[in-house]
Formats: C-alpha cells, sequence, structure tokens
C-alpha cells in the first residue's frame, strides 16, 4: 500500500564529496537511479554531485491535487547550495554557472519512458557566463537552445516539431543542412527564436529564473509518471503497488565539448550471452541521449582504446569495483567531458535468460557469489527463454539471408511485415504473427513490441530503445540493420533491391543478427550445458517434487527431459479428440441406453489402453495421475448446423437427433453442470471403461518390465460422499480387472481427488477419509473462489487491474489471500485424518513462481505445471526453499 508522505519527512538526499545521505536507503524511497548515484559517490566513484527528492514526494504530490508539499524547495536550496560549495559555481549566475539534469527514476527502471530535461539553470545571463567560462559560445548557445527546446517539450506539453522550422530558417540563411554546421552567431540567433516560439506556444515567456525552471521541471516528471505510455509499460511489465518516481537533480557534464569529449552505455558483461567482456557503445562529440535513442550508430567500446586509451582502462576498472560492490552485473552510464570520465548512472543490468545463467554460473566460478545465491539470482520465469525454439542448423544454412543487423536480443522470430505499433497490436490480437519493423522504436511503441512475436529496425545499437526493451522480455530483436530502407509511407521494406510487404513473412535470428526472407524451421531447445549445471544445483535446494501437465507420450517425454517427476494431471478428455475416437466419443454421447453406451465405450477402450500404455511407459518408474473425464459432454459435439450434419450422416443418424440432443445437452452455466464426478454419477460406464484402460494398461507395462505407477484423480468433487461412492466402483474395476487378467504382480494404483470446488477444501477432512492424494485444481477453485468465470474473464480483468482493484491476475498467479485460505485448509484438514496425505497442485499456478512459492510454504509435496515451465518450475521451488531459510 502506498505510504502517505508527511512534511516532516526527510525529501531531499545529496550526493556529493560533501555527504551522501542516501547511502543504504532503499529504492523505493530513492528510485533505483538515485541509490545507485549515491553508492557510486560513497565507493569514490567520479559522480557529479547533486540530490535525489524521494519517491514519497511524488506520492504526496498526486495526493495533494498535483502540488509540490511545503518546504520542498527550501530543502532543494540549500542542497544547491551545497552544490555550488563543492564545484565552485551559482546557478543562474552569469560568470561561471552551474547546470543541472533533471531525471526520473523510479524503483524498478522504466527505459526511456519517463521525462529528463538537460542544461537547466540557463538564463540568458548565465548563457553569456557559460560562454565566457568555457570559452566556447558555440557550445554555451547550442546548450541554451536545447534547454528551451526540451523545456518547451517537456514541461510545456509542446510538439517536438514546434522549434523545427525556427532551426530550418536559421540553416537556410547560414547555407548549411546539418544542425552542426551552424555557426555560433547563428546559435545566438536561433535561442532567440527558440524563445520567442516557446512564448507563443506557452503564453509566457521562458523562464528566466532557475529555480522557477527547477520546480517547473520537477513537476514536469512527477507528471510524468502518470502518462498513457508510462502507464501502458507499467501494465505489461506488472510494475505495481510503487509510490511513484524519484526526481534526480544532478550537475552537467557534456560529452559534446569536442572531440576529446564522448558518452556512453555499458555492461560490465555481455547482455545477450552473459560473456564476461566489458561490452557497450559509446559516441564521440554527443550528449547522452544520443546513443539510446538510437539517431547515431554508435561504436563498440572494444575501439575505444584508439581514442583515448586511459579513459578505456579507468572504465575496466570501475568494471571490476562495480562487480565487486554489488556482485552482479551492471548497466553503467557515462560521459567523458574534455578527457575527464564521469559515471551518471549504474543498475543491475537486464540480460536475457541465457545470459542470466551463464553469468550466474560464472560469478560462481569467479567466486564472487554462492550457489545458492545463484539458484536466487535467476528470475525463474526468464527460463522460458532457454526453452523457447531456435532455427534448425540445416534450415539456416539453406535460409535465403537479405542483412544483417546486430543480434539486439536473442531468439528466433517467424512473422509478417507490420509497419506500425498499433497495426502489429490489432493483427496480434487478431492472432497472426506479426514482426515489428520500425527505423527506430521509441517507447510510444511498446505495445506494439510486446503484441509482436520480433522486432526489427535498421538504425540504432546495442543499447538503442528497441534492443533494451526486447531484451527485457526475452523477445528476438534484430537492431540497427542499415540495409533494410523502410518505406513507411508504403508499408513495404527495401532490401538490396528486393521489396517486401505487410504480407510477406521473415524470419529474424536474434543471436546472430540475421534477417531471412521467408519461414525458416526452427526446433525445440534442450537442456544442456550452464543451464543443467543451475537445474543441478536448484535441485539439491528444493523439497517441493515438480511434475508434468501431459497428456501424451511426446508430451510426458519432453518434460521427463526437463526434469519431470511424474505427471500430475493427465487430462483424458484430450484423448478423445483425435481421428476415429471422436466418432466414437459422439456415438456413446447420443446413445440412448446403456447398452448402447457401453458399445461405443467399448470402441473407445483400445485407443485409451494404447495412450495409457505409451504414457507409462514415457514415465516409466515415475507416478502417473490419470483424471478421469472431466468436461461436459456437449464440448465433443458439433454446434454449427454443417457439422451437425456431417456428424449424422457419419454416424448413421438423423440431424435432427444430433441436433437435438446437442440442444438437451446444453447448460446455463456448463462449467457449474454436468461434468467432473458428476459424469461418472450418470454414466458409471464411462468411469468403468476409463479405469479399465488404466488398468490394463498398467498390467501390460508390468509384463512387460514397465514400472507404470497410475494414481487415479476424481475431479470436481464437493462431497465425501461423491468420493466414497466413485472410489469404490474404481476399487471394483480395478479388482475384476485384476482378475480378468489373471495378474500376480502388484499394481498399487492410488485413488485421490482434486480440490477444486471450495466445498471440498472446506470439508477435506471428510473427504480424505476416502482419498490417497489430493491435488489442487486452483483453475476451478479460482473460478469459484471468486466466481469470475474462467472462460469469460478479460470481459472485466483489464479493467480490475487498470483500476488496482486487484493486483494480478488470479487465473495466473495463486490468490494467497482468498483461494489460498482454501488451499491451507484443505492441506490441514486432509493431513489431520491422514498425516501423510499427498498433496500436489494442478491447476495453471503450479507453473507460477509466486504461487510455487505459497505451496511451498502450505507444505504441498509437489507441484505440477506444462512440460515447458518445468524448469521453471524446478528453479522456483528452489527459490522458495532458500527464501524459506532465511
Ligand atoms: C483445475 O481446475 O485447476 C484443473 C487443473 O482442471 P481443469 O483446468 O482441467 O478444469
Ligand atoms: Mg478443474
Amino acid at each position: 500500500m502506498a505510504k502517505k508522505a508527511s512534511p516532516s519527512k526527510k525529501m531531499v538526499y545529496y550526493f556529493g564529496k560533501t555527504k551522501t545521505e542516501g547511502r543504504g536507503k532503499s529504492k523505493a524511497l530513492l528510485g533505483g537511479k538515485g541509490l545507485n548515484l549515491a553508492e557510486m559517490t560513497a565507493i569514490g566513484l567520479p559522480v557529479p554531485p547533486g540530490f535525489t527528492i524521494t519517491t514519497e514526494v511524488c506520492d504526496g504530490y498526486y495526493k495533494n491535487k498535483q502540488k509540490l508539499p511545503a518546504g520542498l524547495m527550501d530543502e532543494i536550496r540549500k542542497a544547491v547550495s551545497v552544490m555550488e560549495k563543492e564545484l565552485k559555481k551559482k546557478f543562474g549566475d552569469d560568470a561561471n554557472p552551474l547546470l543541472v539534469s533533471v531525471r526520473s527514476g523510479a524503483a524498478v527502471s522504466m527505459p526511456g519512458m519517463m521525462n529528463t530535461i538537460l542544461n537547466l539553470g540557463l538564463n540568458d545571463e548565465a548563457t553569456e557566463g557559460l560562454a565566457k567560462a568555457t570559452n566556447n559560445p558555440r557550445f554555451a548557445y547550442d546548450a541554451y537552445r536545447r534547454l528551451i527546446n526540451m523545456f518547451g517539450d517537456v514541461v510545456m506539453g509542446m510538439e517536438h516539431h514546434t522549434f523545427e522550422a525556427a532551426f530550418d530558417k536559421i540553416k537556410k540563411k547560414y547555407k548549411v543542412s546539418e544542425d552542426t554546421d551552424v555557426p555560433a552567431e547563428g546559435l545566438k540567433e536561433l535561442c532567440d527564436a527558440y524563445k520567442k516560439v516557446f512564448e507563443k506556444h506557452a503564453g509566457e515567456p521562458f523562464p528566466q529564473d532557475p529555480y522557477k525552471q527547477l520546480q517547473l521541471a520537477i513537476e514536469a516528471v512527477f507528471g510524468s509518471w502518470n502518462t498513457p505510455r508510462a502507464v501502458s509499460y507499467r501494465q505489461i511489465e506488472n510494475i505495481r503497488g510503487l509510490l511513484g518516481t524519484a526526481v534526480n537533480v544532478q550537475s552537467m557534464v557534456y560529452g559534446n565539448m569536442g572531440e576529446d569529449s564522448g558518452t556512453g552505455v555499458a555492461f560490465t558483461r555481455n547482455p545477450n550471452t552473459g560473456e564476461n567482456k566489458f561490452f557497450g557503445e559509446f559516441l564521440i562529440n554527443a550528449q547522452g541521449e544520443d546513443v539510446v535513442a538510437g539517431i547515431r550508430t554508435p561504436q563498440p567500446v572494444a575501439e575505444m582504446p584508439k581514442w583515448n586509451k586511459a579513459v578505456h582502462k579507468q572504465l575496466l576498472e570501475i568494471k571490476q569495483t562495480l562487480e565487486s560492490h554489488y556482485k552482479e552485473m551492471q548497466d553503467i552510464e557515462f560521459t567523458i567531458e574534455k578527457g575527464t570520465l564521469f559515471m551518471l548512472q549504474t543498475r543491475t543490468g537486464k540480460r536475457t535468460g541465457v545470459a542470466a545463467v551463464k553469468i550466474a554460473c560464472d560469478m560462481v566460478k569467479e567466486k564472487l557469489i554462492t550457489q545458492k545465491e545463484a539458484v536466487l539470482r535467476v528470475p525463474a520465469n526468464d527460463l522460458t527463454q532457454l526453452l523457447l525454439p531456435s532455427f534448425k542448423t540445416t534450415a539456416r544454412n539453406a535460409a535465403d539471408v537479405l542483412a544483417r543487423g546486430l543480434p539486439a536480443s536473442p531468439g528466433a522470430a517467424v512473422g509478417k511485415l507490420s509497419f506500425t505499433a498499433a497495426d502489429a497490436k490489432a493483427r496480434a490480437a487478431e492472432g497472426e504473427k506479426v514482426i515489428l519493423v520500425r527505423k527506430e522504436t521509441s517507447p510510444e511503441d511498446v505495445d506494439g513490441m510486446h503484441a509482436a512475436v520480433g522486432i526489427l529496425t535498421s538504425t540504432g545499437g546495442m543499447t538503442s530503445h528497441a534492443a533494451v526493451v526486447a531484451r527485457g522480455w526475452g523477445k528476438c530483436c534484430v537492431a540497427g540493420a542499415g540495409d533494410v530502407k523502410i518505406n513507411e509511407k508504403t508499408k513495404k521494406i527495401t532490401v538490396n533491391g528486393r521489396t517486401f510487404g505487410a504480407k510477406d513473412v521473415l524470419s529474424l535470428d536474434g543471436t546472430t543478427g540475421e534477417v531471412m526472407a521467408g519461414e525458416v524451421e526452427t526446433q525445440e531447445p534442450t537442456l544442456s550445458g550452464d543451464f543443467a549445471k543451475l537445474m543441478g544445483w536448484a535441485d539439491q535446494y528444493r523439497r517441493l517434487k515438480v511434475r508434468t501437465n501431459a497428456d501424451s507420450p511426446a508430451d510426458s517425454k519432453r518434460a521427463r527431459d526437463f526434469g519431470a517427476e511424474g505427471i500430475g494431471l493427465c487430462r483424458t478428455e484430450h484423448m478423445f479428440f483425435e481421428g476415429d475416437r471422436i466418432t466414437h466419443m459422439r456415438a456413446m454421447i447420443l446413445a440412448e441406453t446403456e447398452k448402447d453406451r457401453r458399445a461405443a465405450l467399448k470402441k473407445l477402450l483400445p485407443f485409451q489402453r494404447k495412450d495409457f500404455e505409451g504414457i507409462f511407459k514415457a514415465m516409466n518408474g515415475l507416478p502417473v495421475t490419470v483424471r478421469l473425464l472431466d468436461p461436459p459432454l456437449h464440448e465433443f459435439l458439433p454446434h454449427e448446423d454443417k457439422a451437425q450434419k456431417e456428424m449424422a450422416q457419419e454416424l448413421g443418424v438423423k440431424p435432427s437427433e444430433v441436433k437435438q440432443r446437442t440442444e438437451s445437452l446444453h447448460e446455463s452455466n456448463p462449467m457449474l453442470g454436468h461434468r467432473g464426478c458428476r459424469l461418472s454419477v450418470t454414466y458409471p460406464e464411462i468411469l468403468e471403461m476409463q479405469v479399465r484402460a488404466i488398468v490394463e494398461a498398467a498390467i501390460r507395462c508390468a509384463n512387460k518390465n514397465i514400472d507404470a505407477q497410475p494414481e487415479i484423480m476424481i475431479p470436481l468433487v464437493g462431497t465425501a460422499a461423491e468420493l466414497r461412492v466413485l472410489r469404490e466402483r474404481v476399487e471394483a474395476v480395478i479388482e475384476e480387472v485384476v482378475a480378468q487378467k489373471k495378474f500376480e504382480g502388484k499394481l498399487n494404483i492410488l485413488i485421490g481427488t482434486m480440490i477444486e470446488i471450495p466445498r471440498a477444501a472446506l470439508t477435506a477432512d471428510e473427504v480424505a477419509e476416502y482419498a490417497d492424494f489430493f491435488s489442487f485444481g486452483t483453475n476451478d477453485l479460482t473460478q469459484m473462489t471468486f466466481g469470475y468465470s474462467r472462460d469469460d474473464v478479460n470481459t472485466f480483468l483489464p479493467d480490475y487491474l487498470d483500476n488496482d482493484l486487484l493486483n494480478v491476475d488470479p487465473f495466473q498467479s495463486l490468490d494467497t489471500t482468498g483461494v489460498g485460505q482454501l488451499v491451507e485448509m484443505g492441506v490441514t484438514k486432509g493431513r489431520s485424518v491422514k498425516k501423510k496425505l499427498k498433496v500436489g497442485i494442478c491447476g495453471e499456478h503450479g507453473g507460477d513462481p509466486s504461487s510455487i512459492d505459497f505451496c511451498n510454504q502450505v507444505g504441498l509435496d509437489y507441484v505440477s505445471c506444462s512440460p515447458f515451465r518445468v524448469p521453471i518450475a524446478r528453479l522456483a521451488a528452489a527459490q522458495a526453499a532458500l527464501n524459506a531459510e532465511k
């Protein structure tokens, strides 16, 4: 919950030689940038002095009708005067003015989403002062015109192009085409022209009082916390519950003071591969924003020694200092002003899943962190990226490579071209796979970038907006593919004379940077190398077992390769859809007598038996929980007239009969209707066929020396009586089959139930009498606890998330407060009558790291999730166990 900011609290934290007040404080208070500026200053790195205004002030600003709290500007004046003393400069001075940057910085990084203003503190007089102090009038006027422009943009909300006409006029007058060729006097005239443009659009003159500039800039940064693009970014990234942004006011240093100045961004290790090599880019004679905006393509830092050996060496030393301080890979921003290096930012570097795993393993080797820390270090969900398909070697060797860009974010993407973020979003919503193609992306494009399967840009470097954002999401991105000429009007690209439009498919390899024509075949990932090593460490620490939800031998095998320790949910209904089976299933549903039903079921039996045998074989020696039929029967019937006619023909009945039966099966609330164990109560023959298939398959396996360990699970139980009756039936069939087959070995088939109806949780002690195990079906349990239809929730859930009525989608991440109580109660009550009752979870939450943490806390024995989430669950289970130790 947001805390109320009270005026008595300290609002401004200074960092500089005089003092570093923010050291050891929290990111929640100072934002990531502010906290790390304090840390870097404290460990002796060259950081230009400044101060951070807390996120509490931002919170207070919004609570107080968007007004700054009383006393803030006084605290700020005090901090500025400390800066002035340290730097021997004065804010707004006409001889040697102190200039500052004003930047946002929330607790969680939101690259490019909020506002920044540079060169603040310049006015007519200070500009003259700066010209004199630097002996560089051109630089001073350039700084001033940038400030007026940025201030107009950010504070006054003026459109960026408003200033362009004035600039064009000056360029014409001086007969130059590039901004950089305009001489000092031209820039001076430009400042006057910009001031006029400013006054015309803003309705007031450009403020000459530096403190007024500062106050308005601070308010603008606070305001940018709630712009639609920032709000949208937080929604996509699921960033919730923050107080707001902090504001960092820092003395300016200049990377654009000539050929001995420059600016850059770097990672202490390669964020794509994890390789332990300083990795980054810099631009000579440029300001910081130029690198991130992707306007000019920068040079790799490896080439820096050619330009300035000493600075390069100093940066490598700083890499070591930062890594041994933070024990983490860092993402830094730096500026070189006339040969002197300054650090402007450090933060934990975003990295791909592959890099996260390698860095964690390498840091263990380098003795920077322990194995436990390595296990805790990799966000479990990031493993998804190691579980993504890549291009098949044969297919990629034969691929038609059109161009090569920078390998900005790894992965394989195949899709049709889309040229705007809105188009990408709309087409993705229709289920189309699209690649977003832009010259460069900007924060406005985040929705489209998120919706696209991959991103291709023609300019920009490894640290451009597109690269940073895509990498954070684990989305394939090729940046700076200069050969790709984009025509946004005609919605076409031309690559070396070949043209492609919105209907054409391209394949992007984010690992090599290649852009290929057409669809290149992809392949499944494997678990090896550092990934396997990390998984091995995770397995040492976890208590929870990890099973999988699978209903085919192929899925079972894949899951086992990923480390699944059994099947927690085999949904038998999926087996009825293939080939001829659906015909027999439909015949069974249409049958009017038990005899006819049994006849149809008899035809299904061999299919089921074969499926089970395949799965038991794939899971040899591991438990396999088979759930008896669960969905309402109408799900197996066609609803369209044409399909109903075809079905009637196939079954040799009248179409009206099919129609009538379909209609008779219609229910108002099918999820609360005739499904789950209720089907077995009405049609025991279905249960009998399924159990027979399971037992016969198990016997066949036993005869082939395959150790089948079936567990029969009865779904949707709400009362102990249901389970008692159905258990008896299951036991009877087991006995009958064993006798018929004259099987003399041991089968040891467990019989248990799902706990997915609140009443089953509430009466779990009674239910447990008849259960050998419980498995929480948290999909239905969530549906029935909230009363949200799991199939229709999207009609209102986005509004709930946007308005903070819910923090997360409860179908994705277990609602520990409400649904969690039922889970905990189910476990406690169940074990109160059966101490050793085996308990697991098989709802979607079984693959969600925060839900897994909860499952660990309440003492479940295992979680079960889809095959591709098995490694994620193994890691999350280890993290849960380690966090519980703390
Ligand atoms: C559940 O309800 O959580 C469950 C696993 O079953 P299904 O999703 O098949 O209803
Ligand atoms: Mg269910």
